[in-house]
This record gives structure tokens, C-alpha cells and sequence, in this order.
């Protein structure tokens, strides 16, 4: 059998469009060139950017591409915007690393999570009472669990102190509803490689120019109206935009039938393992994945034997994978170290399907039960 590769929230598998929208793109010339090769290269952009723009019901003007998610992050976490100056930073308790190290402000405030990883609302209000000029930073969902945060209420309380929502989408796009109206953030971020486009390209989305930052992260030819210097990379623009218009024509489809594939292994693991831990198991979760722990096996050796039967899987997110370093989300849901050593994640895309999960059942119990003998 072809190998099961079940570790979507990491990377996903490229979609067929935007292959050959990529192929298409790469003799493409200057977007700034004002030539035909230029033009044609200029209008692959534009074509992409007014997919993410009507999407999201901004301007395209609002929608600046990046090279990924934490570049767009280290560009909007800035305190000085162009409507507003910032002072304190709030970050959610399980926010990526991109967040956590890649802000501008001197120091940041991160917000507690409950037993289930959603955000303390209660520990949101009391921050936001001490708090002067607040940035709140809050992923939609999280990489590790793929539980669902309050961004909409807490939203409502940031806006009530007078504050700016920023929302890492990376990890909703295509999974769940991640608009401005259903999360009330005033900027989203997102990756084109969780969606199944290229890596190294993402865009920062502004919902009004108000809250675009001050001044550009990388400053040099002007491109994307000043924002964000640097020939375009238009292979891979051409690329998400292709991705993305491929996910929101079969996306919510995709998920029921992700949804329903998740329920089942999820079903499979506690019949197979009554002892097993599933995280955010109270919380709205991301249809597509499932952290769990099955106390007593060490996740990295799991996961190393499931490669070898050709599984691919992770152990807490990838940015941590291959470190033994105990996951800060899982520590910040108060999960206990001996625990969160065992934990794995499941994380399904498009290509998946009903004979893959079946299968992986029946590899998971073979290899648990080979651990369990030594
Ligand atoms: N935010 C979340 C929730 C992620 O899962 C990731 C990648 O794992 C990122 C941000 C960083 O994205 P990128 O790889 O585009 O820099």
C-alpha cells in the first residue's frame, strides 16, 4: 500500500491546480516590469490577490503577500499601525512560535487556556482591565489540538478596551469559517502550504488600513503598494491563489467527509486503547484533526515505528518535531510532562480517505502492541 500521510496541519499535500498554476507561472517575468512579460506576470498576482480579496470582502489593496505566515506575523505584531499606537501585547496561551519570538513589542502578555486549550475569557477581562493600548493576538485554532478559539468574544471584549484583534488563520483556512465577520479580528494571516499550495508564501489580510502597520517589515523596492519589498515571488502566488480558489470551491465538502474520516479514527484509537488521552476532546475542534496521548508509549518512538509501516504522523507540531522538548501548548492546557511525552497528532487533507483509516487502525494497533511487549 502507498504510504498514509496524515500530517496535514504540517504541511499538506500540493493540489493538482496549483501545480500547474505554479508550472504555468514560472517563466513569468517582473511584475513590476511594465513590458507584456511584466503585465502578465503582474495580472497572475492580481488574479490571486482579488481571490484572497472577495473572499474575504476587503479591497485588494487590503491583502499583501508574504513568504509565509511568520513573516506575516513578524510584519503585523508592530505597536505602531497606521490608525492606532499600540502598548501592550496579549497573546492566546497556545499561540505558535511564529507569535510568541516574532512580535515587535518589548515584551508580550499571553492569556491563559483552560483544561481544553480555549482561551480563559475570564484571564482575557482581567488583562485587558491593567492593559494600555491592547493588541490581542489569537490563532483561530491551533496547530497542536485543533481546538477551535472564542476569537469572536474575544474580539468583543478587545474592541470594548479600545484594542486590535490580529488572528492566525493559518491553521482555519479552508477548515472552518476564518472571515472577518465570523471572527471579528481586524487582521488575518495565513499560510498557502496548509491548504495544499506552496510553501514559502502567505498573505497578511487588513480589514481597513487603520490597522496596517506603520511601517513596512521589509523595506526596499516599494512592491505590494510599499508594504512588503521584494521582487514577487509570482510561481508561488500563482500557486495559493490556485489553492485557494480550489479550496473554497470543494473546502466545505472536503471537511464533512474529513470530518466523518477523523470521528472514525478517533472511534478506532478509543476502542483500540480505553487509556488513551484525547486533548480539546470538550472544545470545538478543527474537523481534520486529532491529538491524542496513549500513556505509557513515548510519542517519538510511536511515531518512528508508524514511519517505518508508513505512516506519517507527529508528534505536537512540526515546528517541534525531532525536538524532545515538551509541548508548550499541552503544558499551557496543564497536561502533566509524563503525558504530553506521548502525545501525537493526527492531522487529515484532501487527498485522504476511508481505506487509509481503516488501514491506519489496524497499523496503530500493530505497532502499540509491539511497543507494549518490549
Ligand atoms: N501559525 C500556525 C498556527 C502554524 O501552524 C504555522 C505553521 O506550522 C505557522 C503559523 C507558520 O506558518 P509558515 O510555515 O507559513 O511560516
Amino acid at each position: 500500500m502507498a504510504r498514509i500521510y496524515f500530517d496535514h496541519n504540517a504541511t499538506s499535500t500540493l493540489r493538482p491546480a496549483a501545480r500547474a498554476a505554479m508550472i504555468a507561472a514560472l517563466d513569468a517575468g517582473n511584475a513590476s516590469s511594465v513590458h507584456a512579460e511584466g503585465r502578465a506576470a503582474r495580472a497572475l498576482i492580481e488574479t490571486a490577490r482579488a481571490h484572497l480579496a472577495r473572499a474575504f470582502g476587503v479591497k485588494p489593496e487590503l491583502v499583501v503577500f508574504t513568504s509565509g505566515a511568520t513573516e506575516s506575523a513578524n510584519m503585523v505584531l508592530q505597536p505602531a499601525l497606521a490608525g492606532y499606537a499600540c502598548e501592550t501585547l496579549l497573546i492566546g496561551g497556545g499561540e505558535h512560535p511564529c507569535v510568541t519570538a516574532g512580535h515587535g513589542f518589548g515584551a508580550a502578555c499571553p492569556v491563559a487556556l483552560d483544561g481544553d486549550g480555549r482561551l480563559d475569557l475570564a484571564d482575557l477581562r482581567a488583562r485587558l482591565a491593567g492593559a494600555v493600548a491592547p493588541m490581542l493576538a489569537l490563532q483561530a485554532a491551533n496547530n497542536e489540538t485543533g481546538v477551535i478559539q472564542p476569537v469572536t468574544e474575544a474580539a468583543a471584549l478587545v474592541h470594548d478596551a479600545g484594542g486590535v484583534v490580529v488572528c492566525d488563520a493559518v491553521q482555519a483556512l479552508g477548515r472552518i469559517d476564518c472571515s472577518f465577520e465570523a471572527t471579528g479580528a481586524d487582521v488575518l494571516f495565513v499560510s498557502s502550504h496548509k491548504i495544499g499550495g506552496p510553501k514559502g508564501v502567505g498573505a497578511a489580510i487588513f480589514s481597513r488600513r487603520a490597522v496596517m502597520p506603520a511601517q513596512a517589515l521589509l523595506r526596499g523596492g516599494g512592491q505590494e503598494r510599499g508594504k512588503r519589498g521584494g521582487t514577487e515571488n509570482v510561481a508561488a502566488i500563482a500557486g495559493f491563489g490556485a489553492a485557494f480558489q480550489d479550496v473554497c470551491a470543494t473546502g466545505a465538502d472536503e471537511m464533512v467527509r474529513i470530518g466523518a474520516l477523523r470521528d472514525r479514527i478517533e472511534a478506532e484509537v478509543r476502542a483500540l486503547a480505553p487509556e488513551a488521552v484525547v486533548f480539546g476532546a470538550n472544545a470545538p475542534r478543527l474537523p481534520n484533526t486529532l491529538a491524542f496521548a496513549l500513556p505509557g508509549l513515548p510519542a517519538e518512538t510511536l511515531v518512528a515505528a508508524l514511519d517505518v509501516e508508513g505512516v506519517a504522523i507527529s508528534s505536537g507540531s512540526a515546528c517541534s518535531s525531532g525536538k524532545v522538548a515538551p509541548s508548550a501548548v499541552l503544558a499551557a492546557m496543564g497536561i502533566a510532562p509524563e503525558i504530553s511525552r506521548c502525545a501525537l497528532r493526527i492531522s487529515l487533507g484532501w487527498p485522504n480517505n476511508e481505506p487509509e483509516g481503516v488501514a491506519f487502525a489496524t497499523i496503530l494497533a500493530r505497532v502499540r502492541h509491539r511497543m507494549q511487549r518490549r
